[in-house]
């Protein structure tokens, strides 16, 4: 039936819209001018999820969470569930940790809870602290774009356009495009039920896609981090990277080199400790990603030495966190550093210093060189070298020495390391088997094993032979 008027009205509307929309993109790089740290903003549009359509159920919260949800809605904040621990339960699986988000500032926040802690200087947040569970508590942050003078001292970036400082406040909406992912941008509201997408990272769930929000290259170099938690996440949930979030990061992962050690050491940690390790450590191979948290290792990589063993010490790690068992960093840093040791080690070696102060050189030498890309803390680096100079130790066995091994603090992780070493065929097998079975042994077999080690009478002879307290004297009976 239709007349002509409506048509010719919809036609003038398409029009303006079409001559608008002309006009949004010519406007948006200039607002995002050089010096600026903005985000250029996706097109938002808010998707809340009645409770009838997804799956985060109240059971699969925390109490702890709940209780900070529950108290900040009382007390007439806005405040949600937000990131991992939506997330996850959305794809299934059971949240780390739960953060909430809140438009109370962290003073008002930590004002409503005794047992907060307010830290962070970079980005201050609150922690509430429910024995060994910690509730994340951060502000909405606010909008980049809006940012008026008076607000650049509290959101900084220096010359590679890294945020130093981010602490403007907002609302939700724009608290949600300054997250990372798409799918670390939903909220759980505990009032309603519902779970609310700004970013459109529930179709991105679906798909199983990690994108980040906005534009990639200026969120990395907002924050280099992103590039390792796109890392982390890709493998944790088996997603693919989006592409455009995919291709900047080998060109733009020499940045994490200006990121503070100690914030590399901890996403190091979460990195190869959350049950993906081997896949991981592929994926920052791949993207040149390895380099600036381990230079040393890609430079004994890149000079011949084999990583069989880090493969073969994260497959092992993987396979303790799948059963449940714990893990140590340093375990995984005495791994993660080994072919440089061994690379420096024999260059000593072949230099002419002689065997065991060549190890110690070079120990501290590439503890040295390490910390100056992630921090070690002296309660791991201590033991990681007890670990490496255990090595030694271990095939030299005649005497007493086994059982005096055997006492040390660190012998259960070096006999561990040293099964992985014969495991990823670095060594040949064999040493392993014999600390296996002299651990499990009684008295009688154990003398009875070290007899057949060393002759009839091995301690007289040890003694004839070793008349000073030579170091080098000893390592005969090394590898
Ligand atoms: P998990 O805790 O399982 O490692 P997560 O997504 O909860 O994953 P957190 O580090 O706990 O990660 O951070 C909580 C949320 O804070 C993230 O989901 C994300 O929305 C936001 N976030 C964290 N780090 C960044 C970052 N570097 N840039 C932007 N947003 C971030
Ligand atoms: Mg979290």
């Amino acid at each position: 039936m239709g007349s002509n008027q409506p048509t010719l009205l919809d036609r003038l509307r398409a029009f303006i819209s079409k001559f608008l929309k002309a006009l949004m993109p010519s406007q948006s790089p200039n607002a995002s001018s050089p010096g600026s740290s903005a985000v250029e903003q996706p097109v938002v549009e808010r998707q809340v999820i009645p409770r009838s359509d997804h799956n985060v159920s109240r059971a699969l919260i925390s109490e702890a969470a709940k209780k900070v949800l529950h108290r900040l809605n009382k007390s007439g904040y806005e405040a949600y569930l937000v990131g991992g621990g939506v997330r996850d339960i959305l794809l299934g699986m059971r949240p780390k940790d739960f953060d909430v988000a809140t438009n109370a500032t962290p003073e008002q926040v930590h004002e409503l809870f005794r047992n907060s802690r307010l830290i962070g200087r970079r980005f201050r947040i609150v922690h509430v602290v429910f024995g060994r569970e910690i509730i994340e508590v951060t502000t909405f942050r606010g909008n980049a774009l809006e940012q008026t003078e008076e607000d650049d001292t509290e959101r900084r970036t220096n010359e590679h356009g890294r945020l130093l400082r981010d602490n403007i406040y907002g609302n939700q909406e724009e608290d949600a495009l300054r997250r990372d992912f798409t799918v670390n941008a939903l909220y759980y509201n505990i009032q309603d039920f519902s779970v609310i997408d700004f970013a459109g990272g529930v179709k991105d769930l679906e798909e199983r896609r990690l994108k980040l929000i906005g534009d990639p290259e200026t969120r990395y170099r907002e924050d280099p981090v992103r590039m390792l938690r796109a890392i982390r996440f890709a493998a944790k949930m088996g997603f693919d990277l989006d592409p455009a979030t995919e291709a900047p990061i080998r060109e733009l992962a020499p940045l994490l080199e200006h990121i503070p050690p100690a914030r590399l050491f901890d996403e190091v940690l979460k990195l190869l400790s959350a049950g993906y390790g081997e896949q991981t450590y592929d994926a920052l191979n791949r993207y040149n990603l390895l380099a600036p948290l381990f230079p040393e290792t890609v430079r004994a990589q890149q000079n011949g030495h084999s990583d069989g063993l880090i493969r073969q010490a994260l497959q092992n790690t993987d396979a303790r966190l799948a059963q449940g068992k714990s893990v140590t960093p340093y375990f995984m840093f005495a791994a993660m550093l080994w072919p440089a040791l061994q690379a420096e080690w024999e260059k000593r070696q072949d230099d002419g210093e002689p065997v065991q102060p060549a190890l110690h050189q070079a120990i501290a030498k590439v503890i040295g060189r390490q910390i100056q890309a992630t921090a070690i803390p002296k309660r791991f680096s201590g033991p990681m070298k007890e670990i490496w100079e255990l090595q030694m130790r271990l095939p030299r066995r005649q005497g007493k020495r086994a059982y005096q091994i055997m006492e040390h603090p660190r012998f259960r992780a070096a006999y561990d390391f040293l099964l992985i070493r014969e495991q990823s065929g670095e060594i040949e097998p064999g040493l392993g088997q014999w600390w296996t079975q002299f651990q499990a042994a009684d008295e009688r077999g154990r003398e009875q094993m070290l007899s057949e080690l060393s002759g009839p009478t091995p301690r007289r002879k040890r003694r004839k032979r070793k008349p000073s307290n030579s170091a080098s004297a000893d390592n005969s009976g090394g590898e």
